[in-house]
């Protein structure tokens, strides 16, 4: 098997007496989409915030072969990420958000696409402050894949978005993935991420209860169906 983009191995977290992350391993194979489903208060943000080093955990985590404690800074290169609220600047306009984050060579380029590919064109010029939540939140993710990373995490990046928003960004991702990019996605509602995930880990109480392909799932539910209507 190919080295996974992102492999997670025995993963613990505690705020004080309480662990909010047992155990956690998984990878995630370049192109992938996996899909992290759980209640609130599961732990997805969290485990994302491990992985990107935002907060202090115990275990190994490595990013295309390097352990993210080593060179953090070159490793997170290959990362894009939005965690928790997009981090918008409400005076400066949508361009200028994605001016600031651009980075290496072809910046406008890399601006052109991103707006094109997340349906900003509208919007872009006008200060941030007139956004609504769903265009803030594809402003955000619009950052976090601006710079064409490897593996781009996305916390509960449905938020606030409309069906039509919902759709262009589930086609969007899975036309990355095509490419390469891969993706972490959380969601507390099973059935956004069944439109769009490879993979799925149910990750209940810090702890990974179920890993399982899409597949594997649909084959399962139709079986189940399949059951239910034969008696
Ligand atoms: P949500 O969708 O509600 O954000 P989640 O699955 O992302 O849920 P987390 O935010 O990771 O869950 O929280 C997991 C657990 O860790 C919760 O019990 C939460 O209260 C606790 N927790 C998270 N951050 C902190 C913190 N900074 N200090 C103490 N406890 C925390």
């Amino acid at each position: 098997m190919k080295q996974p983009i992102l492999q997670v191995q025995q993963l613990n977290k505690s705020f004080g007496s309480k662990q909010v992350l047992h155990d956690i391993s998984f990878t995630a194979q370049k192109g992938h989409i996996i899909g992290l489903v759980g209640a609130n208060g599961a732990g997805k943000t969290t485990l994302m915030k491990a992985i990107l080093g935002l907060t202090s955990a115990q275990g190994i985590i490595t990013i295309d072969g390097h352990p993210s404690s080593f060179d953090h800074h070159e490793i997170l290169k290959k990362v894009g990420a939005l965690i928790e609220y997009p981090s918008i600047y409400p005076f400066m306009t949508g361009r200028d958000h994605l001016k600031l984050f651009a980075k290496g060579a072809n910046q406008s380029q890399k601006i052109q696409s991103v707006i094109h590919d997340m349906h900003l064109t509208k919007y872009i010029d006008r200060a941030a402050k007139k956004y609504s939540l769903g265009m803030k939140q594809k402003l955000g993710i619009a950052m976090a894949i601006l710079n064409n990373p490897e593996l781009v995490i996305l916390d509960e990046p449905m938020n606030g978005l409309d069906p039509q928003a919902n759709k262009e960004l589930r086609l969007l991702i899975k036309a990355k993935s095509q490419a390469g990019t891969t993706f972490l996605i959380s969601s507390h509602i099973l059935s956004e991420l069944q439109k769009v995930a490879d993979e799925l880990l149910i990750l209940d109480h810090g702890r990974i209860i179920q890993e399982t392909t899409m597949k594997a799932l649909l084959a399962a539910s139709n079986h189940y169906l399949v059951l239910s209507t034969s008696d």
